[in-house]
């Protein structure tokens, strides 16, 4: 007899960035569709790996993470947030922020349970929270300023809501939650039987002097949080899958249970290298921020004799262009269009939607070198 697998998450395809990026390589289009930098990581990161390598550090690291990666980290939320983590109960080193969320949704999702993400949602949440047998419920982000409603949120919230899950600085509509709004949710959620899951690996990309409003530094959400990161982002090492999970004792105690029997570990040299940067250049990622305003600057003003609307990106590396006055192509059309005629790849957002949206947007990321982006924004000026 020959076995037929069931499948079990029968109505997703391929990711979009796989699609565009393919793509985009095909018709050897500019790709600012999927999101990484078009330069390297720091030569010194590169050079501590291969130290790393050669000198007896390639064997299983700790199921939880090395010991100076981790102790790195906890002096990354000192200096960032003012946030004290121990080491060795709230840290857990994951193969990318995308195996935290994972791991996170597997621990705390039970067959039943409802789970809350506002669209447009990052791709990876929805498929976890169904693998673990849970609903996702999905509610937009409303208006133009994509923004939580929370008159909407607190229908939402019952007994069956296990998980409520937020991104902010948001991919892909570049916005960034504030203080306010978190203390809203707090109150919100201070009735209810209910976990976040804060995706906050654009932390370090947050512009115009705005700080980033981690759950990790408020103490009511803190309580009840998992916090991911992600070192693809602050380091320019999107293929390097080294993220971290932070959350306290009890929430990481569960979340290893999944990590151990997932990947039991992370790439050991990596964290090594990582971690040696860290010590040797604590300053870099605070540099950040400018770097990649500046890279959205310069994309926004070459854009802006084009017929696109850009809104002003207040974090992340990604740009929302809503391009209704173009065509009235729906975005998955539009950006194959993009691609093939203009030769620019770009993300379509209703992808990550239950729901149409307002207006017709796709996302550019701006993590590439000016002469790229120039380039680009030229193409797309001329249509
Ligand atoms: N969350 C968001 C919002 C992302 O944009 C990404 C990747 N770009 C991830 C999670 C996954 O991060 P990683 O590559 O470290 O798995
Ligand atoms: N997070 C990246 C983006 O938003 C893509 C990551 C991936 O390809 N899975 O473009």
């Amino acid at each position: 007899m020959q076995p037929v697998a069931k499948d079990k998450l029968p109505d997703v395809g391929t990711t979009i960035f796989s699609v565009m990026s393919a793509l985009a390589t095909q018709s050897n289009a500019i790709n600012l569709s999927q999101g990484f930098p078009d330069f390297e990581p720091p030569e010194r990161l590169r050079e501590a790996l291969t130290e790393r390598v050669n000198s007896g550090h390639n064997q299983y690291p700790p199921m939880h993470g090395v010991e100076a990666l981790r102790t790195a980290i906890a002096q990354r939320f000192v200096m960032r947030y003012g946030t004290t983590l121990d080491p060795q109960t709230e840290i857990t080193v994951t193969s990318g922020a995308t195996e935290a969320i994972f791991c996170a949704i597997t621990a705390l999702c039970h067959p039943g349970d409802e789970v809350i993400l506002f669209d447009p949602a990052y791709d990876c949440y929805a498929p976890a929270v169904r693998l673990a047998g849970a609903k996702p419920i999905h509610l937009p982000l409303t208006g133009h300023a994509f923004r939580i409603d929370f008159d909407q949120l607190e229908q939402a919230l019952g007994k069956k809501t296990r998980l409520l899950i937020l991104n902010s600085p948001h991919n892909p509509t570049a916005t960034t939650i504030s203080k306010a709004e978190l203390d809203r949710l707090a109150t919100v959620l201070a009735s209810q039987d209910c976990f976040v899951l804060s995706d906050e690996v654009y932390d370090a990309m947050v512009f115009d002097g705005q700080r980033h409003t981690s759950v990790v530094a408020h103490p009511q959400l803190r309580e009840r949080s998992v916090a991911v990161f992600s070192f693809g982002k602050t380091f320019h090492a999107t293929g390097w899958k080294i993220g971290y999970a932070v959350a306290p004792p009890a929430l990481t105690e569960q979340l290893r249970r999944i990590h151990q029997y997932n990947t039991f570990a992370t790439a050991g040299p990596l964290q090594w290298a990582i971690a040696d940067f860290m010590n040797a250049e604590p300053e870099f990622e605070t540099t950040l921020a400018d770097f990649y305003a500046a890279k959205r600057d310069h994309f926004a003003a070459a854009m802006h004799g084009s017929r696109f609307r850009l809104p002003v990106s207040t974090g992340t590396y990604f740009q929302l262009a809503e391009y209704s006055t173009i065509s009235d192509q729906p975005d998955t059309q539009f950006a194959r269009w993009l691609t093939t005629e203009i030769g620019v790849a770009a993300i379509p957002v209703s992808v990550f939607c239950q729901r149409p949206l307002e207006g017709r947007w796709v996302r550019f990321c701006f993590a590439k070198q000016d002469d790229t982006l120039s380039e680009a924004a030229g193409r797309l000026s001329a249509i």
